[in-house]
């Protein structure tokens, strides 16, 4: 008996020593917002300075002192990864206690929860299903269509985006003033939203946005009063996280619950509120002190992840914003070294530098886990990702699929794959339908009974059945005209550039155009990666040689086990923390990007601006800040200047790299006395004489003198819409497209 008592005893041990040394090291601010358990308490404080560990070390002694069971904290942090890494911390600080069961997690796992309890309050059962996006447009499209809206020039997909807006806005149908979208979808909208409540009432489903506003309806009604007051009893501690990012239902659904004890606690920093563009609303960290009586406002001063040359750069980008609290971060860990700013000739340049960047980092002992790379958009991964597979580094696209693996992605490469490789069955079957071209499934069902019958290709069992009455006179009518294109594009490659047949193939499909049309907030982006697929096939002298390297690069994918470079978008990477962080693309236009300022002038600088300052945060060590002069954008040389946010970094923290590696502190750049700039001149320097300017806008005549940027100088015999015939010099007659070529 004795001998069980000590085996028993022996952890009980650990964990107490555990649960004495959570505390140890805290200062003064932090240790105040831990052990002020009671009563509402906001820490409102910048980068590093431990808000998360402020809510996880709060929540172990919660547990600790005994206020609570774990069953009766409900603590919110942004994503999924944020939930398990606290569970992990908590669990660690606890000696290993398994943290199963709580009520740990992101708004939306939360309320999926909470809502299966009491589905029945509106008309669920709670078993429903949670639709996805698709699942969305498609109900809301056959609703458009029951009520005589025209979906061809109302999007469904962008009349959804309304209807999740108002949700994050915690607005139901009842609330929508229709003189506030009284021109959209001929005015219909508000009956829509009401009609697409019903229905997925009707079919048992949730969206997204129904989780929060549901629970929300439910927790509001007197006649439920029962459901408030239970929530009441069961959480007696509330923790939220990054709380600068909550839009209004998330807010309306915490105050709800937290009105009960008013034991709630959230850590922010308005500097870092980097989602308005999906409805985050700053000003719920703002006028905290006002929605929680007696609050208690905590700042932290103290940054322990960052040097001061990290924290001096980072105070004095942010200061240009006029909107912000304001606040003073300092470290301990001395100045370090200075942030490396450098300026390139172009993309391809960039990834070059980045690379040999993370090898020297490598040889002096570094790990590639504690190396990030943080774009501002997703397209900028790829010339990454292809040094990157170059050099054999191992990396990781935190957040969203590696380049070549993203949808639209495939599906240029599928168009690409079928004119290369007529009988890619695969490939065709990917694109048929793709974008609509009401070739449905059973269709496509009868074309490869064909095939396999006769044992032929799918496209030959095209051929042979457009042939025959088996098809409906139109379905044969539009499959003919498919493969018809694919004929005329195969037999364009044989005098066209690949990079300029891929961005024709893509504007004839009409592929392009369905990204054009489609309003999600993803479309942009997708367009922005296809522009990229197509300047990256310039990189390779024909189809089938790009294809092939697109196939390596897929299958080396799995490459990625032990370390590796973390490779993510500056969005993904709130909360997270590496010793050296790139920030490549730091351009006008792309960064701060142009689209933001377009849209919301001044405000949307200004969440530029904070994103630029989460990019730095992030780094412990160093920061390396890069630009570049051009860029290639479907296929334009498009010459960029540095990002005004450059300009904001004092020069006394950064140090002025240049291509070959001389070293200058302060602010002077490379290339102004380099002659950098000549080389816009096509024929100015020869290793850089691909590169011409952008011809957007230009105006081409018969006879005009232009460089081409494979063909080289030629003179304009034919114009054809956009194409181009032209006599080059050195390559003879050849028809282009005019974005291509330039005026020489
Ligand atoms: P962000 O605004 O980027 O989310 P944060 O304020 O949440 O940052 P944390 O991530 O909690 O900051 O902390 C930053 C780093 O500082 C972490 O590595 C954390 O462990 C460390 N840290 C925080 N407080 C202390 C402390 N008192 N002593 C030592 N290290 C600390
Ligand atoms: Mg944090």
């Amino acid at each position: 008996m004795h001998d069980v008592y000590e085996i028993h005893e022996e952890p009980a041990t650990a964990q107490e020593q555990n649960f004495s040394s959570y505390l140890d090291g805290l200062n003064e601010g932090q240790l105040e917002a831990v052990e002020t358990l009671d009563g509402p308490v906001l820490v409102l404080a910048g980068a590093g300075t431990g808000k998360t560990r402020v809510l996880t070390t709060r929540l172990a002694h919660l547990l600790n002192t005994a206020k609570a069971y774990p069953s009766q904290i409900l603590a919110v942090t942004f994503t999924n990864k944020a939930a398990s890494e606290m569970k992990e911390r908590i669990s660690h600080m606890m000696g290993g206690a398994p943290v199963e069961g709580w009520w740990l997690g992101t708004f939306h796992s939360l309320a999926a929860r909470m809502l299966r309890r009491h589905a029945d309050l509106v008309g669920l059962s709670s078993n429903f299903t949670i639709l996805d996006p698709d699942d969305q447009v498609r109900l809301l499209k056959q609703l458009m269509e029951a009520s005589g809206v025209d979906t061809k020039k109302w999007a469904p997909k962008a009349m959804i985006s309304f209807i999740d807006r108002w949700k994050d806005r915690g607005l139901i149908p009842s609330q929508i003033d229709p003189h506030e979208v009284s021109e959209l979808a001929e005015g219909k909208l508000p009956d829509l939203y009401k009609r697409y409540q019903e229905r997925l009432r009707a079919v048992n489903a949730c969206d997204f946005g129904d989780l929060l506003l549901h629970m929300i309806t439910i927790l509001k009604n007197p006649a439920h009063q029962n459901v408030l007051e239970e929530y009441h009893r069961r959480f007696r501690y509330i923790l939220v996280d990054e709380y600068q990012d909550t839009n209004v239902a998330q807010y309306l659904w915490l105050r709800l619950l937290a009105q009960g004890t008013g034991n709630i606690c959230c850590v922010g920093d308005d500097d870092q509120s980097i989602y308005g563009w999906r409805g985050a609303e700053v000003g719920n960290i703002l006028k905290f002190g006002e929605d929680f009586e007696g609050a208690k406002i905590v700042r932290l001063e103290q940054n322990y992840r960052s040097t001061n040359n990290i924290l001096k750069a980072a105070d004095s980008v942010i200061k240009n914003n006029t909107t912000r609290l304001g606040k003073t971060l300092w470290s301990e860990q001395g100045d370090g070294e200075q942030i490396r700013v450098c300026g390139l000739w172009d993309g391809e340049a960039e990834a070059r530098w980045v690379g040999e960047e993370i090898e020297d980092l490598q040889r002096g002992g570094a790990s590639l886990n504690q190396i990030a790379v943080l774009v501002r958009t997703g397209f900028q991964t790829r010339e990454f990702e292809e040094r990157f597979l170059k050099l054999g580094l191992s990396y990781k696209v935190i957040g969203g699929p590696r380049f070549y693996e993203r949808l639209e992605i495939r599906d240029a490469l599928a168009y690409m794959r079928v004119i290369v490789q007529k009988n890619d069955d695969l490939a065709l079957e990917r694109i048929i339908n793709t974008p609509k071209r009401g070739i449905g499934n059973t269709t496509v069902q009868t074309l490869y009974a064909h095939a396999r019958a006769k044992n032929i290709s799918l496209s030959e069992a095209v051929i042979d059945l457009t042939q025959t009455e088996e098809l409906r006179a139109k379905m044969r009518g539009t499959l003919m005209k498919l493969m018809d294109d694919f004929e005329r594009w195969r037999s364009m490659l044989e005098t066209m550039n690949h990079a300029e047949l891929a961005a024709q193939v893509l504007e004839d499909s009409g592929y392009m155009q369905m990204w054009k049309e489609d309003k999600t907030p993803e479309a942009p982006g997708r367009i922005e990666n296809l522009k990229e697929l197509i300047s990256g096939m310039q990189d390779y002298d024909s189809l089938p040689e790009f294809l092939e390297h697109v196939a390596l690069v897929l299958e080396n994918q799995d490459s990625s086990e032990g370390e590796f470079v973390t490779l993510m978008t500056l969005h993904g990477a709130k909360g997270l923390e590496f010793d050296y962080v790139f920030l490549p693309g730091w351009e006008e236009g792309l960064f701060p990007s142009q689209k933001s300022m377009d849209e919301n002038g001044t405000k949307g600088l200004e969440e530029e601006r904070r994103l630029a300052y989460v990019g730095i945060t992030r780094a412990r060590k160093k920061a390396f800040i890069s630009y570049a002069s051009s860029r290639r954008i479907y296929g334009n040389w498009v010459n960029a200047i540095p990002s005004r946010f450059v300009d904001e970094l004092p020069p006394e923290t950064i140090e002025t790299v240049s291509q070959s590696g001389m070293v200058q502190t302060g602010r002077s750049r490379h290339w102004d006395s380099s002659g950098f700039q000549a080389k816009s001149k096509p024929a100015a320097a020869s290793s850089w004489d691909k590169k011409v300017q952008s011809s957007d806008g230009t105006v081409f005549a018969r006879g005009d003198r232009v460089f081409h940027n494979k063909f080289g100088y030629g003179k304009i015999l034919n114009i054809d819409g956009h194409k181009l015939d032209i006599a080059f010099e050195k390559s003879g007659k050849k028809r282009v497209m005019d974005s291509f070529v330039e005026k020489a």
